[in-house]
């Protein structure tokens, strides 16, 4: 677990000012003067939505903003037109507004620098920096060498100036078809680190994107785009994940090589690995297409929607980062701590609501047919300010099948053959009779009534030990509910296409008949309760109004509290 800070202090959103070595590092940087403030930007390829991953990263760059007064700009990298859309361009904002961060007046684009960027290139190319390489796919790449083996120069590396420059203008007029030539920069084709043997900066792409349309048929690739985006807005420290270290000399080379308007410096961190999911993008847009599941937002995805979707607060997920240490060390965090991050949220937030998921219907026989009554019920036992809400109570509710026990064994205090049990908020009643259908399987219980134990308590003083939850048959509105379980069954997902063996078959189970008692018809889309000794739920966007589905967002019970205890 090295990538967990030991700070579950219990509170939302952590306590105190964090810090961690990219901290110490705009502090001094500010201390020194070298900066008039704090500059940063998250910078998603839009080509996917975005993922816990990708929160990591908004929480460090926006975070540092905010803590340092300074500004953290959105920028898309939408720099390969063939994989990206408007439709991820836009998922991307609200994912990121959800979450709770605000980019202001700056949202920006590569795109929005082609021309610049173009002109750039031009001129390295008449530094005599950069040329344009014809050669295939695969030759560049046995040209390029092997992590032991220096590589070779293309025999197009002497182009002049002039022959070059021509090359690149009609590249960018689209005289050649894709593939035909790319422009690279000229730096060093022994070199120990593979991304400075001339790297590729320019190919050439017949694509439409989702914003410059047809201008344009060349696209800068990210090493080229990246940096000097970055200047542009004149961003001061670059944060990025572990495995652009390697990328860090080119961002330089480039960043001196160019007229660049700012020096902006890279810092690496590691990435966020969750336990039992997956955090790549290309690994995500491989379930949605192959519909292993329901879209980006399906509540088992690892995604900010799914998380959305699911019933997860926004501040769940800033205090499930806020214990992320910001390290250069790889580690994996266990599923576990984000649903206690999520559990402690619900626990204070969630209002409490009855619902029974597997009905098993209860006659009261001694209650009067025909009549009804409101009885009152706390919205929250631990917060009073929440509130009271009235339920309706009749001579038929229903009760969980689980609830009920034909030959129960001593220590179950549920409902079982002449036992008594507490209705929640409502009164005492005893199992009279069980009726059976043809096939053996309990339909029904008939119960008596205490009418002396209004509320749930007897005045003769005498115990039950069980309290269980119950909806009014007469008033009980239905919904579907949806009840997920991990995505994937490992620990640690495999690798490669593997990973799609080890997805978890019962990860979605559907209760098509659950009743609910009627203030949940109330409830608004995304809007999470608990229900009672169940777990948390929420409305999904799907719910109509004769048509309601909940989703589960977390069952109970705490398995990181109890992993804790242990260590
Ligand atoms: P993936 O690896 O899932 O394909 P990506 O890195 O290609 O994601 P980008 O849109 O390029 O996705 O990422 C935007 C920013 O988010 C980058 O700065 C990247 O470093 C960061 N990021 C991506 N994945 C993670 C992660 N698992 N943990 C922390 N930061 C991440
Ligand atoms: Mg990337």
């Amino acid at each position: 677990m090295s990538d967990v800070v030991d700070n579950d202090t219990g509170e939302a959103d952590g306590n105190g000012a964090p810090t961690d070595f990219i901290r110490d590092i705009v502090r001094a940087d500010l201390a020194a003067g070298r900066h008039g403030g704090v500059v940063t930007r998250f910078p998603p390829e839009p080509n996917g939505y975005l993922h816990l991953g990708h929160a990591k990263s908004i929480c460090l760059n926006f975070g540092i903003a905010q803590e340092f007064d300074g500004r953290c700009h959105l920028r898309f990298d939408d720099t390969n037109p063939a994989k990206e859309e408007q439709e991820f361009i836009e998922a991307i904002q609200r994912d990121v507004r959800w979450l709770g961060f605000d980019w202001g007046d700056h949202l920006h684009y590569a795109s929005d620098y082609f021309a610049q960027l173009f002109a750039w290139a031009e001129g390295l190319i008449e530094a005599g920096k950069a040329y344009v390489d014809d050669l295939p796919v695969d030759e560049m790449r046995a040209y390029r060498g092997t992590v032991t083996e220096a590589g070779r120069n293309s025999p197009f590396r002497d182009r002049d100036v002039a022959e070059n420059l021509d090359l690149f203008r009609r590249m960018k007029a689209g005289e050649f078809p894709d593939g035909a030539r790319v422009l690279r920069a000229k730096i060093d084709m022994a070199s120990g680190n593979m991304n400075m043997r001339d790297p590729v900066l320019y190919r050439i792409l017949h694509s439409a994107h989702p914003r410059t349309g047809t201008a344009w048929c060349i696209y800068p690739n990210y090493d080229f785009a990246h940096g000097q985006s970055d200047a542009i807005e004149a961003i001061t420290h670059s944060l990025c994940t572990l495995e652009f270290a390697d990328h860090r000399p080119l961002y330089e080379w480039l960043l001196e090589n160019i007229a660049v308007p700012s020096q902006p410096k890279q810092y690496e961190f590691s990435r966020l690995n969750l336990s039992h999911t997956v955090l790549s993008k290309r690994r995500l847009t491989q379930l949605v297409d192959e519909g292993r599941v329901d879209g980006w937002d399906d509540p088992r995805m690892p995604t900010v929607s799914g998380m959305r979707r699911r019933g997860v607060p926004a501040a769940a997920v800033r205090d499930f980062i806020s214990r992320l240490a910001i390290t250069r060390n790889d580690g994996q965090v266990e599923m576990a701590m984000l649903e206690h991050c999520i559990r402690e949220q619900l626990n204070v937030a969630a209002p409490r609501r009855m619902a029974v998921l597997r009905p098993l219907k209860v006659v009261i026989e001694n209650y009067p047919e025909g009549k009804s009554e409101a009885l009152v019920a706390q919205n929250h036992p631990g917060n009073p300010d929440m509130g009271t809400r009235e339920i309706p109570f009749g001579r038929e509710i229903y009760v969980e099948r689980d609830d009920f026990m034909e030959d129960p064994p001593r220590k179950f205090f549920r409902l079982g053959p002449g036992r008594e049990v507490r209705l929640r908020y409502a009164y005492f009643i005893t199992c009279n009779e069980v009726i059976k259908d043809a096939s053996g399987e309990v339909v029904e219980l008939r119960c008596s009534y205490d009418p002396e134990t209004k509320g749930g308590n007897a005045p003769d003083g005498r115990k039950v030990k069980g309290t269980i939850h119950w909806v009014s048959a007469q008033h009980a509105v239905p919904s579907e509910v949806r009840l997920y379980e991990s995505l994937f069954n490992s620990e640690e997902v495999p690798g490669g296409d593997d990973f799609l063996d080890d997805i978890n078959p019962n990860s979605l189970e559907v209760l098509p008949q659950v009743w609910l008692e009627p203030a949940l018809a109330e409830l608004s889309v995304g809007q999470t309760v608990q229900f009672e000794r169940m777990g948390y739920f929420c409305a999904d966007l799907s719910s109509k109004e004769d048509a309601l589905v909940f989703n589960r967002a977390l069952g109970l019970r705490d398995s990181w509290a109890k992993i804790k205890g242990k260590s």
